[in-house]
Parts: C-alpha cells; sequence; structure tokens
C-alpha cells in the first residue's frame, strides 16, 4: 500500500506557512513503513530539533481505480479516520530553501501514525466534519472538512490521473491551521467530532 498526503489543502495552514494557496492539490508520499504499530509510542527522531504534527482526516481507498471520474470518485472509499503527518520542519525548511524533495522531512519511519479505527462515512457528513486535536489535554488544532480547498473527491480524481490507487492505499487529507512543536514526554489525542480516534504517547 501507499500513503499519499496532501499539502496546503486549508487556506489557513497555507497562509501560517507563508505558502500560496495551490490551483491544483499538491501531493507527496510516504511509504508503508511510515506507519506506526498499533498503541505503540512514537520515538523523537534524533535527527530534527523541530518535530510537528500536522493532525489530518485521512481516507482509506476501497477499489482500485485510475483516471476516476467525479461522479464516481465517492464509490472509492467507505473509512474514514485521524492520523498524524509528523513533519520535521526543521529539514523541510532546508529542503524547501534549497528546492530540494521533502522525503527526509515527511516520510521518515513512524511519521504517519493513523488512527486503529475508521468510521464508515454514511455516518459522516463529510462536507462539514469536525476534528481535532488535543497536546497534553489542550486543544492546538481545530478542523472541518468545509474548508479543505480540495475535497475528498476532488482529490481521489486528480491523484488517480497520475497513478492507480489500490485497496488499502491511505490518504491524508491536509492539515488546518495550528501546527507546532511536540516534545518528549507528550500527548498528542485526535479527536472526529465527539469520538477519540487515538492517544499517542512521544518518547
Ligand atoms: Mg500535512
Amino acid at each position: 500500500m501507499k500513503i499519499i498526503c496532501i499539502g496546503r489543502n486549508y487556506a489557513d495552514h497555507a497562509k501560517e506557512m507563508n505558502s500560496a494557496i495551490p490551483e491544483n492539490p499538491v501531493f507527496f508520499m510516504k511509504p508503508d513503513t511510515a506507519l506506526l504499530p498499533n498503541k505503540s509510542p512514537f520515538f523523537y527522531p534524533n535527527f530534527t530539533k523541530d518535530l510537528h504534527y500536522e493532525c489530518e482526516i485521512v481516507v482509506r481507498i476501497n477499489k482500485l481505480g485510475k483516471n476516476i471520474a467525479p461522479k464516481f470518485a465517492n464509490t472509492y472509499y467507505n473509512e474514514i479516520g485521524l492520523g498524524i503527518d509528523f513533519t520535521a520542519r526543521d529539514l523541510q525548511q532546508k529542503c524547501k530553501e534549497k528546492g530540494l524533495p521533502w522525503e527526509i522531512a515527511k516520510s521518515f519511519e513512524h511519521s504517519a501514525p493513523v488512527s486503529h479505527n475508521f468510521l464508515d462515512k454514511s455516518t459522516l457528513d463529510l462536507t462539514n466534519l469536525n476534528f481535532s486535536l488535543q497536546q497534553n489535554g489542550q486543544i492546538v488544532q481545530v478542523g472541518n472538512t468545509k474548508d479543505m480547498l480540495f475535497d475528498i473527491d476532488q482529490i481521489i480524481v486528480y491523484i488517480s490521473q497520475f497513478m492507480t490507487l489500490k485497496i488499502g492505499d491511505l490518504i491524508f487529507t491536509g492539515t488546518p491551521a495550528g501546527v507546532g512543536p511536540v516534545a518528549i514526554g507528550d500527548t498528542l489525542t485526535g479527536f472526529i467530532e465527539d469520538q477519540k480516534m487515538f492517544d499517542l504517547k512521544i518518547k
């Protein structure tokens, strides 16, 4: 399986990063080794001094598809989860300055923890879905899918022009504003609406 992550999909986050609003979805990838085994702690990597959380709605693909037409895009997923797109912000900044790819900042081991549970999309309003992240019990990020620049269907249509989507692929749909640093000892807790989706310890 593969993990595809959308960048700059919330205008308020693009603004906090001093990034332009994109004309098309911007995406990058993480390998399957970026997943964190269920209930494992996350170990702060030694190659960064500025690790950031980015809490994101995650879509699991349930059907093989390429060049997916807009009217069929919503038949390619049934389940919605929540994840963290961990980012070594200091390395990412250096990559950006040099115009280099982002992999060392984004695609490292366990950089994509995802909730064990996924929710059936038929129980959710995907056009108006609240999600949030707490750091040590304090709310640090609040997002709503209505603020996505590109909705899930548009993302699937766009990506599938370039690569086949396969069963089990995960799409991280972008983070809202409020990204920030984590420290060893922190606990990150993610919610979709009032439902706790994960509790992640940083060691
Ligand atoms: Mg992200």
